[in-house]
């Protein structure tokens, strides 16, 4: 360990994770702060990093408001529907009201928009949505981050946030290591702004083995959006609200494009459409919200899994008609050839011409994410302007730890804002994070060099466990005295999949599993001292690990205290199958001490300030 050389890197506004928050952010920290020192940490590459990595085939977020196509308080009521009911509207009013100029600036950037032939307007997909050639998007935006910064640092994974050692509730920096040299970096900085996209594999994923990196959300999303704001006993809402996704089977290739633009639809095995057959069932479940227009996503994921569950599946997406168009067959394969290959690719390989055959569609394994159809992530301050008092406690999305700020998927509360909403989210709280700094005036936060030590040594444990005790078998990969990061990874998927209501149990959990489940987290972690890591690429599986256990520990809490099922087709408490608008039309709020290992638990209040 102390072999590793230390690298010190100062900076006014730190950006941890160069994707669409992040680039939004180190973006936006530049106009506002001219002359400040404006560092990006990333731990691949911000040309092609992120959930944006591979291409975009829409911008899922854009009002249209030059064209009085839509107005923020539309995109309000929209969000609010379909998260049944729980959304921070000032949150997502402050994001729709921006939205439109981020995608201008796209635009002006070079991004390719598909226009109307007849009205010149943007390609409209859907309501919200926007079509594009967006196979360069993410290099588009990096572009400007990376002209934007005053250094980028790639290849670094972040482990750790550093707090003032004066007052232990601000942050101070943060520290992690360079994945391919080694190095240990600590960054001193009076803001920082936490933009490390979702997390996927947390649960089990429906493929394993050979196919494990298949998954609709991005492998590399390791939930240090969540751990990191954790371990400094940041606030967390909505956790409990993860994301289950009704995608083509087993390339996750995104079915937006085809219901909305291709006008297919879906139907049984036996050619049925059943959405219309659950509506009753659903209704004494969840009230009127599944007469509600449109249906939120989690209903109508419902009904695909109650058909499935009769023994009528699988259900097929009806694309033989809409492909006999010529035009659209060519939208349906550059749709995904310009996102999503791998779904070309397995119809390719499966035989599956879609012009010919139906293709079926799955649903997936749940991801915690705060920027689609769900809004999981930290509990933030709002804007000044329209968020009601409760929701305000200093600069707009300053987490509940001073000077830490969060964009994209980091952000609980407002879901739907998607690539474009991400990086809109990123400029404001880049905006507030300099407004923070210049606050601060000749202030400085300090992080101990003793806690900086503990934590290189801390950081580099498991090479030196793998070190030691290798030495204590002579071949494979099983030690009686370290477990390797997959091994972790596999036993946490199992559980999660298992007790917390993953594909296997149909979604389904309760009081008795979600207890257990803590009791093996709780197991889990205890392991988790004797990770071993044989090189620098298992070094940073470990931390991936351990954020994404200290995350799962945080949704199983979540799951635990909503005493409902609000989310029907995301998951199912089968001790409260219902929706109860009278105890819980309120937030989720967790806090984590990590002197005592414990959690907070409380209610927050949801207010509505559009009708
Ligand atoms: C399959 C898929 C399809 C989608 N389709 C659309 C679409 O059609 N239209 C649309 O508008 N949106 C779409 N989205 C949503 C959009 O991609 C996300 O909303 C957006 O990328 C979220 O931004 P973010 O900054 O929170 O996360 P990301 O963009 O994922 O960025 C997170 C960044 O943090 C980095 N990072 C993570 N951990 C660390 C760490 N510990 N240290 C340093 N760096 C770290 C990651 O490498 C990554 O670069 C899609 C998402 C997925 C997964």
């Amino acid at each position: 360990m102390g072999r590793r050389k230390t690298v010190f890197v100062d900076s006014d506004v730190l950006v941890i994770g160069g994707g669409m928050g992040g680039c939004g952010a180190t973006y936006e920290s530049r106009y506002w702060g001219r002359d400040l020192k404006i560092v990006c940490v990333e731990k691949a590459n911000i040309e092609r990093s992120g959930a944006v990595a591979q291409g975009l085939y829409a911008i899922n977020c854009y009002m249209g408001m030059q064209w009085d196509e839509n107005k923020p308080e539309d995109h309000v009521r929209y969000a609010r529907n379909d998260l049944m009911g729980l959304v921070r509207e000032d949150l997502g009013y402050d994001i729709a009201r921006h939205v439109d100029a981020s995608v201008h600036q796209f635009e002006e950037w070079g991004l390719p928009m598909m226009r109307d032939p007849k009205t010149g307007r943007y390609q409209r997909e859907g309501k919200w949505q926007i079509m594009i050639h967006g196979e360069s998007y993410k290099p588009i935006v990096a572009e400007a981050a990376r002209k934007a910064a005053t250094e980028i640092y790639n290849r670094i994974m972040v482990t750790h946030l550093l707090m003032d050692k004066q007052r232990p509730k601000r942050v101070a920096g943060a520290v992690g290591f360079n994945v391919r040299t080694g190095e240990f970096y600590v960054f001193r900085a009076k803001a920082v702004i936490v933009a490390a996209g979702g997390a996927s594999h947390i649960y089990k994923p429906r493929s394993v083995g050979e196919g494990m990196g298949r998954t609709w959300y991005a492998p590399w999303s390791s939930a240090s959006a969540y751990a990191l704001p954790i371990q400094v006993g940041a606030k967390m809402t909505q956790m409990e609200n993860r994301i289950v996704l009704t995608r083509f089977k087993d390339g996750y290739g995104p079915v937006g494009a085809y219901f909305l633009h291709l006008k297919t639809y879906t139907q049984n095995a036996y050619g049925e459409e059943y959405e219309s057959k659950w509506q009753d069932h659903t209704r004494q479940l969840v009230g009127d919200y599944v007469d509600h227009h449109p249906v939120p996503t989690c209903l109508r994921n419902h009904a695909f899994l109650e058909e499935v569950k009769a023994g009528r599946g699988p259900i097929r997406m009806v694309t033989k008609e809409a492909f006999q168009d010529p035009h659209k067959e060519t939208v349906g394969w550059e749709n995904f050839l310009g996102m999503t290959i791998g779904q070309a690719v397995v119809w390719a390989s499966q035989n599956i011409d879609p012009k010919h055959t139906n293709p079926e569609l799955t649903t997936s394994e749940p991801y915690v994410m705060g920027s689609h159809a769900t809004c999981s992530g930290a509990w933030a301050s709002g804007p000044e302007d329209c968020a009601p008092a409760e929701y305000q406690w200093g600069y707009n999305r300053m987490m509940t730890v001073e000077g830490l700020f969060g964009a994209g998927d980091t952000i609980g509360g407002s879901a739907h804002k998607f690539s474009s909403g991400s990086f809109t989210e990123g400029r404001i709280a880049g905006k507030a994070a300099v407004k923070y700094v210049n606050d601060l005036g000749k202030e400085q936060p300090q992080a101990s060099d003793a806690e900086i030590a503990d934590l290189k040594k801390t950081v580099y444990q498991p090479m030196d466990t793998y070190q030691i005790y290798r030495n204590e078998i002579v071949a494979g990969t099983v030690s009686p005295s370290y477990l390797l990061p997959i091994h972790g990874l596999q036993r946490l998927e199992k559980l999660m999949d298992e007790y917390v209501g993953g594909i296997s149990a149909h979604y389904m959990t309760n009081e008795p599993l979600l207890s257990r489940a803590l009791e093996l987290l709780g197991m889990l972690k205890e392991d988790l001292a004797h990770i071993g890591a044989e090189d620098l690429h298992q070094l940073q599986r470990a931390w991936e690990l351990q954020h994404r256990v200290l995350a799962s520990e945080c949704v199983t809490q979540h799951t635990l205290f909503r005493k409902e099922t609000r989310w029907p087709g995301y998951y199912y408490r089968g001790d409260h199958p219902k929706l109860d608008d009278k105890d819980w039309h309120c937030f989720t709020l967790s806090r984590y001490d990590r002197d005592s290992g414990k959690w907070e638990m409380e209610k927050a209040p949801v207010h509505h300030i559009i009708d």
